[in-house]
């Protein structure tokens, strides 16, 4: 039997141990941001944003900025759906009500006529979250922003690498957040990032990031508001700074996974994968499989078989109206049905293409029902 073959795991090479080894040495006193700010400054270059504040999480930057926001006690937040509940945690602790509308079926990302027929007068923001590399339509979302005067903010944590007709996920909207937990396409062990091009949320952002110090402050020990602690250490950035300098092989080969997946996959009938429409490229974060209705797969079909060959099955994202924490909502159809015909497929950096043609060969051989390829 093979051994197993992982859905994930992160690609450190001698750079990045060489860098944190350095921050572990010779990053502190003085030195002790050294690898924060090189690591901020490479981000903001590859994402073409003007500023960048490195977190401990992807979740503590998407708290900080709603908190910058002003989003708290009754007001409303739409998001979708289908989504990791890391996106609506921060909502919930400010005292914000998520609002859970549907995905689109091709995309799995928020429809955007949901998310216009939620707003009510209590509605303080949209989240678009680009589920597995998969993108939001921006375009849509920012015109609903644009009229109701409700910020956009883009939880871009599985989008590194995507780009909507020639910007960058996590660059459109009010703002961005990255993470880079172990699963994600470039880590640092745990980490975020929170990104904007606004000015003066930046800055609140930063004081709100440092405990409530404003920048100004030259008082010690003297905070101008009750902030949060959700800052990335040196050594974190050291390895985020590696990362960062072999960001695009890391998003290329992400990307060639999917196509790889793609070529062999989706010309299965009734098989739907990650899209990439005209205008877009997908950053590959997750490559998906979803089987039609008609084809009568089924999630617990696709993990009992993985998991007898010895490969990870990662389920679909639940719907997080499912949750015994929020509403039901079951008539968010595509949110409640897709993930019962769904898995995600193995896609780390150093999979061989033995183990990839090994899991195409386990769906397209061992479920006998669909026409071959
Ligand atoms: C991974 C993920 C997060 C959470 O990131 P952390 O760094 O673990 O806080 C948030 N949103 C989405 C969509 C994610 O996939």
């Amino acid at each position: 039997m093979n051994s197993r073959i992982y859905y994930t795991k992160p690609s450190i090479t001698e750079l990045e141990v060489e860098y944190a080894t350095d921050a572990a040495r010779n990053g502190w006193g003085d030195r002790c941001y050294e690898y924060i700010d090189r690591f901020e400054e490479a981000f903001k270059n590859h994402l073409g944003v003007k500023y960048a504040i490195a977190t401990s999480s992807c979740t503590g930057a998407l708290h900080m900025g709603m908190a910058a926001l002003g989003i708290g006690l009754g007001d409303e937040v739409i998001l979708a759906d289908t989504n990791w509940i890391a996106t609506a945690a921060p909502i919930v602790h400010l005292g914000a009500k998520p609002v859970f509308v549907d995905i689109l079926p091709d995309s799995w990302c928020i429809d955007p006529e949901l998310a216009e027929a939620a707003i009510t007068p209590k509605t303080k923001a949209i989240v678009a979250v680009h589920l597995y590399g998969n993108l939001c339509e921006m375009d849509r979302l920012l015109a609903i922003g644009k009229k109701y005067e409700i910020p956009v903010i883009e939880d871009a944590a599985e989008a590194i690498g995507s780009i909507y007709h020639g910007k960058r996920a996590g660059s459109m909207g009010k703002f961005g957040s990255f993470s880079f937990h172990g699963t994600k396409t470039l880590t640092t062990g745990e980490g975020g990032m929170f990104v904007t091009n606004d000015a003066d949320l930046y800055e609140t952002v930063l004081t709100l990031s440092n405990h409530g110090r404003a920048r100004g402050q030259k008082k010690q020990f003297w905070p101008n508001m009750v902030g949060f602690k959700y800052k990335m250490s040196n050594i974190q950035a050291a390895i985020g700074y590696g990362q960062m300098q072999r960001i695009d092989e890391l998003i290329d080969r992400k990307r060639e996974i999917l196509k790889f997946y793609k070529d062999h996959l989706e010309c299965l009938e009734g098989v739907s994968m990650n899209p990439e429409p005209e205008g877009t490229i997908n950053g590959a974060w997750m490559p998906t499989i979803v089987f039609d209705k008609q084809t009568g797969v089924t999630r617990e079909q696709l993990q009992s078989l993985f998991t007898s060959e010895n490969i990870d099955a990662r389920v679909f994202f639940h719907p997080l109206s499912s949750l015994s924490m929020f509403e039901k909502k079951e008539v968010n159809i595509n949110s409640w049905n897709i993930p019962l015909r769904s898995i995600n497929l193995p896609s780390y950096y150093d999979i061989n293409q033995q183990y990839l043609s090994f899991v195409i060969d386990c769906i397209s051989k061992k479920l006998e029902i669909m026409s071959k390829c």
